[in-house]
């Protein structure tokens, strides 16, 4: 009778949360972040438990056939899901629908060859494998692809793995001990059961924090990032700099760059191509600077680099090569015609060492960058005084 109710529950639990995770993907336009999969996996799987509850004691019939494909398919479609979460793209009917078929055959197999214990046991078993296989991955995942969501890998692994090891002692029991194993009353079923409404409670509410995460990451990535050239922009350097200063004692150098004739390049070229040229100095400048030093886009043509834990000498050495990289190679390459070239004038401030100086490293930096401009261009400028 409780383990009756605990799967009633657990149907209520996994239909509700199927209907969230589809309200949630209709809200994400473009990257769903595998929400509509996540609400088919916890379909499938409440589908599956459903099929139980009408079907009663273990037996042989359509119900519990569609029963046990139905919760293959659902871990199967949690994969999935897990896929697209990361970002990456992955198919689902055809794996469903491979898994759906080839379950479907293997279970006629399995009733004909070893009758009803073989066909439980072979569920068990393929579940226990199934989420191990999970488990394998998000333990490799945990240093690559969500090295940022440790924490909530390490929940998923501990959970998941439990779902593995009382799939694992469901097959051992049911070759022990044949269908008995399965009674609804049997101490057993009732830790299943109890574990799995636990993990219907606590899954989804992980899920949907795991989607806030990524999608606070990413305003908040946005809100710092330039648009156009992907480097920080005045309000990420801010917030870089503070990063940096609380971390790390030491002393930085300023660098503002501006790049020399720019309305020329709009003027002959047009405006696009002069956006395309902003990427290119962009990205030159990425690769002249040194790991661990912040490059921004302040607006306009102008750029900052801060080179951090630097002396003047360092400073002027990146400088010299931000500078000398940008003069030597085209910005951009025309389809049809010559490269697009231009040069760059920067001002370096004096060596500054808290978040508070920025601003008049800044000033000291755009006092020197004039100098430089007023001195014929594509040149170094150190501030004096
Ligand atoms: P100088 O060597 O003295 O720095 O001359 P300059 O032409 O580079 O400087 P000026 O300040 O006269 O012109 C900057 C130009 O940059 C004018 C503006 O149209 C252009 N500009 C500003 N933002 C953008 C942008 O996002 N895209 C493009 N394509 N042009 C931009
Ligand atoms: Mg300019
Ligand atoms: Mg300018």
């Amino acid at each position: 009778m409780i383990a009756t109710l605990l799967v009633g529950m657990l149907c209520v639990h996994l239909l509700c949360f199927a209907v969230m995770f589809l309200l949630i993907s209709r809200r994400l336009e473009g990257d769903r972040m595998g929400m509509e999969v996540f609400a088919l996996g916890n379909l499938m799987l409440g589908g599956a438990y459903v099929l139980q509850l009408l079907e009663g004691a273990p037996g042989w019939g359509w119900m519990s056939v569609a029963n046990h494909t139905l919760t293959l398919c659902a871990p199967v479609a949690y994969c999935v899901g897990g896929v697209r979460f990361f970002g990456r793209s992955a198919p689902l009917l055809r794996p469903l629908l491979a898994v759906a078929l080839g379950y479907g055959a293997l279970q006629v197999l399995a009733q004909w060859v070893w009758g009803p214990v073989g066909r439980y046991a072979l569920l068990a078993a393929t579940c226990a494998v199934l989420f191990a296989g999970m488990v394998l991955v998000l333990v490799r995942g945990m240093r690559n692809f969500a090295r940022d969501l440790r924490g909530e890998m390490v929940l998923f692994v501990c959970l998941i793995s439990g779902i593995s090891m009382l799939n694992a002692m469901k097959f051992a029991k049911l070759l022990g001990g044949g269908l008995e194993a399965l009674s609804m009353d049997s101490q057993f079923q009732m830790v299943f059961y109890v574990y799995m409404c636990s993990l219907a409670t606590i899954l989804p509410p992980l899920i949907v924090w795991l989607v806030l995460r990524r999608m606070s990451d990413a305003l908040r990535s946005t809100a710092a990032r330039d648009p156009l050239t992907q480097l920080l922009n005045r309000r990420g350097l801010d917030a870089a700099l503070n990063t940096h200063f609380r971390r790390r004692a030491g002393t930085a150098h300023l660098l503002l760059i501006d790049i020399d004739h720019f309305k020329r390049i709009n003027d002959t070229h047009g405006h696009h191509i002069g956006d395309a040229v902003l990427c290119g100095v962009a990205d030159a400048l990425r690769g002249a600077v040194r790991k661990g030093d912040l490059v921004c886009r302040l607006g306009g043509e102008e750029f900052v680099a801060i080179c951090v834990e630097s002396d003047g000498a360092s400073a002027l050495h990146v400088a010299e090569r931000v500078r000398s990289t940008i003069a030597g190679q085209a910005m951009l390459q025309e389809t049809r015609g010559d490269g697009v070239y231009c040069t760059v004038t920067i001002g370096v401030s004096h060596g500054f060492n808290k978040q508070a100086a920025l601003e008049h490293a800044m000033q000291q930096a755009d006092a020197a960058l004039y100098r430089g401009k007023d001195a014929g261009r594509n040149r170094i400028e150190l501030h004096r005084g």
